[in-house]
């Protein structure tokens, strides 16, 4: 056997040395009932046929026939591990969340990162952004930060979302990604144009996902004991560095190591590699939001690190691997309105979908009960509610407290220290289209300032090798896009468009020269 397997791949052979203490476990039947033969179904005589009182194959088969749950509609390719946050610096002036109490206090995590638009068997490597959702056990009832691995998002109102994820995913008809569907609706929507500057750019290709940063992304709101409120933004920067794939690297990883960023955090924390990142937030007061030239609410957008400069919070470490996937990983269910006391949502309109969106999914996918698997239990603190029964009631039902509110027999009360912070809103309602709310202003900054001219071209040759697929009247709405962040940006887009498209041309002219479709039609044969 060869002895330089990673941990990850000598993972049943750990686990065996882990039992050389132990005799092996009684095989038995879901039920408990000890089974005598696991390998030959009972029979009328050695041809068969089977007899459905064989219910050692029965309840194997009837559960193996349930085994898939609903991969989730986004990030459902992942990888997760467990940890704790440890606060550093003191922020209680600005929030009150019992995770944030003193300097030193640690709160158990869990973490999942992700893919966003390919199915649970995709490859890590390929060009989307990452799911960075951090979930802490807190003792104050579970608070999860479902963010990414971008501090921007590609559109500012929920309303598209549904639409925007069928874009990225498979057409209707051929079951296949289609660079129209993409293109058009990026096109189609200017404010995508900050999120995909950074999808093309080296940051799109993370080398697994401990070399990559996470943001909360959303603006929220955090209130202090005084009940001061103040908006936020949540950074994680990593510790390990910022390390991107190149192209080439990505592609041949995604055919021969589709696993790759799996194995990558599961074997850095079966070494002692514990991967970490140090936790930043930048603040806003409610004066200074009213006062911004932009929406501080608009989820495409960056609060500018010179004007809201990054405070330092604390560190979170990832220090456990799941000891079962499916219970762990694949069950672990995140959702931006598991807010503790001192955190609270923003009006951004993304995360306002999010927090009806996250938990109705997890409802669909795990069930009503979703909170009661041992993962996602805020089991740091006893849930006392008038909620009861449903799907796979995993506790004690709370017993025989009273089911209804309010009542006389002392079950769980209100306390008003527990009130959310209070807020005025007046304005009309109505369905305001904010499609053009400055989308390029930013994306010039980052393509002027943050990138270097090497990087710069790499981003335009990017985005030209997945726009070429495109029909032409997109690509040209999509380079009329980018001429509106800089002219620079659509010209070197162009140019490389030109290439693909000449190039294309030529290979169809190929193919239309006379006595071509015979050769074609020949080389079938
Ligand atoms: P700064 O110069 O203070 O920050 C620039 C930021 O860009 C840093 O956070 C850096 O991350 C990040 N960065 C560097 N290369 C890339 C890349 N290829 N893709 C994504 N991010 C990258 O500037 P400002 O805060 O004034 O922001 C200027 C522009 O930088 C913004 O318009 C936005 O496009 C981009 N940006 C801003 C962020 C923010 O929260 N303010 C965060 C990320 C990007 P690091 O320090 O980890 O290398």
């Amino acid at each position: 056997m060869a002895d330089n397997r990673d941990k990850a791949t000598d993972q049943m052979k750990t686990w065996k040395e882990s039992r050389l203490q132990q005799k092996p476990d009684i095989l038995t039947t879901a039920a408990g009932h000890p089974a005598g033969d696991k390998l030959n179904l009972l029979t009328v005589g050695p041809r068969g046929p089977l007899l459905v009182q064989d219910v050692v194959f029965t309840d194997e088969m009837a559960h193996f026939d349930r085994e898939r749950i609903p991969e989730r509609v986004v990030h459902a390719k992942g990888g997760g591990a467990f940890g704790y946050f440890e606060v550093t610096h003191d922020i209680t002036r600005y929030c009150k969340a019992k995770v944030f109490e003193h300097v030193g206090k640690t709160t158990p995590i869990a973490i999942r990162f992700s893919t966003v638009a390919g199915e649970s068997g995709s490859a890590d490597t390929v060009r989307d952004p990452r799911g960075f959702a951090v979930k802490f056990y807190s003792e104050e009832g579970n608070w999860d930060l479902t963010g990414n691995n971008t501090p921007i998002f590609f559109i500012r109102d929920a309303m598209l979302f549904p639409s925007f994820i069928h874009s990225q995913k498979r057409n209707p008809q051929t079951h296949l990604k289609d660079p129209d569907m993409v293109w058009d609706f990026w096109s189609l929507r200017p404010e995508s144009l900050h999120q995909l500057s950074f999808m093309f750019s080296d940051r799109g290709l993370p080398d697994g996902f401990r070399h990559m940063n996470g943001y909360g992304s959303h603006t929220f709101k955090l209130v202090n004991a005084e009940g001061e409120p103040c908006y936020c933004k949540f950074h994680f920067k990593t510790d390990q560095g910022i390390k991107d794939l190149s192209v080439e690297e990505a592609e041949r990883l995604a055919s021969t190591n589709p696993d790759y960023a799996i194995a990558d955090l599961f074997n850095a924390i079966a070494n002692g590699n514990c991967p970490s990142w140090t936790f930043f937030i930048q603040v806003m007061t409610f004066e200074q939001a009213e006062q911004w030239q932009f929406n501080p609410f608009d989820v495409t957008k960056v609060w500018p690190h010179k004007e809201f400069p990054l405070i330092p919070v604390g560190k979170i470490v990832l220090n456990s691997n799941p000891v079962n996937y499916f219970a762990e990983v694949e069950q672990l269910a995140f959702d931006p309105s598991n807010m503790p006391l001192g955190i609270e949502p923003s009006p951004d309109k993304m995360l306002q979908g999010r927090l009806f969106a996250y938990p109705d999914t997890h409802r669909h996918r795990l069930g009503a009960n979703y909170l009661q698997i041992p993962v996602n239990c805020p089991y740091r603190t006893r849930v006392a509610n008038y909620q009861r029964d449903g799907p796979m009631c995993m506790f004690d039902n709370q017993g025989g407290a009273p089911n209804y509110y309010p009542n006389s027999f002392s079950a769980p009360q209100t306390q008003p220290q527990f009130l959310e912070s209070r807020f005025k809103l007046s304005a009309d309602v109505a369905r305001y289209n904010s499609s053009d709310d400055d989308n390029v202003t930013q994306v010039r900054t980052f393509y002027l300032e943050v990138l270097n001219n090497a990087q710069r071209q790499r981003l335009c040759q990017n985005i030209a090798g997945s726009l070429k697929g495109a029909q032409l009247f997109i690509q040209k709405r999509m380079v009329e896009n980018l001429k509106a962040v800089h002219p620079d940006y659509a010209s070197q887009v162009q140019a490389h468009l030109d290439k693909h498209n000449a190039e294309a041309n030529q290979s169809a002219a190929v193919y239309s020269r006379p006595g071509a479709t015979a050769i074609a039609a020949f080389s079938k044969m």
